[in-house]
């Protein structure tokens, strides 16, 4: 069952009622992704708040959405899975993990949820967007592997042909 996904959310009130947030949140809410792809669909939320201290508040959960790439090998346009394991803790100014989580300062405030997720899909995201190897060829490389077959090189053809042309 998905729940429609609140736009801002206070990291310590949520973790008070235990905020399980299981949603879509559109495309049409993103700002930084489509800069950066060609398509983004809705990106699926799936996050709870804990309370884990008096002063602490644990964020788990996965975002996961499908973005349209362009290779920068091949420059063709591929579908590719886009994904954030999110293991945060907010805290107050200073506050240090004891599980080396990464801690988040903003405990009392407002976070906006849609650049919440986008920080963190593009933090996960690659540098630089490619098919797997071995799925394209940049441009004139096709044509080269065709022409030119390793196995069917002949070193001394060439050679016959040329002695050949001078008589
Ligand atoms: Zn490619």
């Amino acid at each position: 069952m998905q729940d429609a996904l609140p736009d801002t959310i206070i990291p310590r009130r949520a973790a008070i009622q235990a905020l399980a947030l299981d949603g879509l949140l559109p495309g049409s809410a993103l700002v930084r992704l489509p800069a950066v792809f060609a398509a983004v669909d809705a990106v699926s939320v799936v996050l709870t708040f804990s309370a884990t201290g008096s002063d602490r508040v644990l964020l788990t959960g996965n975002l996961s959405t499908t973005v349209r790439a362009r290779c920068q090998r091949c420059l063709e346009e591929f579908e590719m899975g886009l994904s954030a394991d999110i293991d945060v803790e907010f805290g107050l100014p200073g506050a240090v993990s004891s599980d080396d989580r990464e801690v988040l300062t903003g405990l009392d405030d407002k976070l906006i949820l849609a650049e919440f997720v986008e920080d963190e899909l593009l933090l996960g995201a690659p540098m630089t967007t490619l098919h797997d190897e071995g799925d394209c060829y940049a441009p004139g490389e096709i044509e080269d592997a065709e022409e030119l077959p390793p196995t069917r090189r002949n070193p001394f053809g060439d050679l016959t042909k040329l002695l050949g042309n001078k008589d």
